[in-house]
């Protein structure tokens, strides 16, 4: 099993490429969210035990997290065990400690997908919705025809409480102090590899698929 994992704050693109290695190439793309889906709707204890959790409104500890990632790293079919990544797991050093702890489920690399903050900012704080119609809209990536305007239904279009600048912030810098630990833990081992990713969605696969068939 060849681990890769995906560093990158909200809006970095790591899922985007994330997703087009598993469509064009043979990688297996695990996210913790799926993953929790999955094993809720399976009816498996490790499911079952988040989900007293998150009914409750908790986050999800980290104990049971490393116990869900690892039963659905070890259950993959041998056809699907080569490439992985893993993508917002692990999100702390401990995380990263256990999955290294045994040898079936050493993190081979880690990849830093690094965007400025700059470039951040407007594609976290872009989204706008029609509160009438549910449309929604990004001033970067869909804008509406007209300015501030629902397409479909002509309401005045809004921004999400979540999607404010200031929000947007604390979220990264949430982000930033997690992630800080991450990288010193990989960068000291000689896995992370650093990823300018301010840069087109295929100019930053092709330098991807460099790195991960090295
Ligand atoms: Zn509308």
């Amino acid at each position: 099993m060849n681990i890769t994992v995906f560093l990158g704050a909200p809006g970095s693109g790591k899922g985007t490429q994330a997703k087009q290695l598993v469509e064009k190439f043979e990688f297996v793309h695990l996210s913790t969210g799926d993953m929790l889906r999955s094993a809720i709707k399976q009816q498996l204890p490790v499911g079952l035990k988040a989900k007293t959790y998150m009914d409750q409104g908790n986050l999800v500890p980290d104990s049971v997290m490393i116990e869900l990632i690892e039963e659905a790293l070890l259950s993959l079919p041998k056809s699907e065990d080569s490439n992985i990544i893993l993508d917002g797991f692990p999100r702390t050093v401990p995380q990263a400690k256990s999955l290294d702890s045994k040898a079936k489920t050493r993190i081979s690399k880690a990849v830093n997908f690094l965007v400025p903050e700059s470039v951040l900012i407007p594609r976290l704080t872009g989204r706008r919705v029609c509160p009438n119609c549910g449309e929604s809209f990004h001033l970067i990536f869909i804008p509406p025809t007209k300015k501030d305007t629902c397409n479909k239904c002509s309401s005045a279009i809004i921004q999400r409480a979540d999607d404010v600048e200031e929000v947007v912030r604390r979220r990264l810098d949430i982000f930033k102090s997690q992630n800080q630990g991450l990288v010193d833990y990989f960068s000291e081992q000689n896995k992370l590899i650093n990823l300018n990713a301010d840069k087109s969605v295929s100019v930053i696969q092709d330098e991807l698929l460099k790195v991960l068939k090295q």
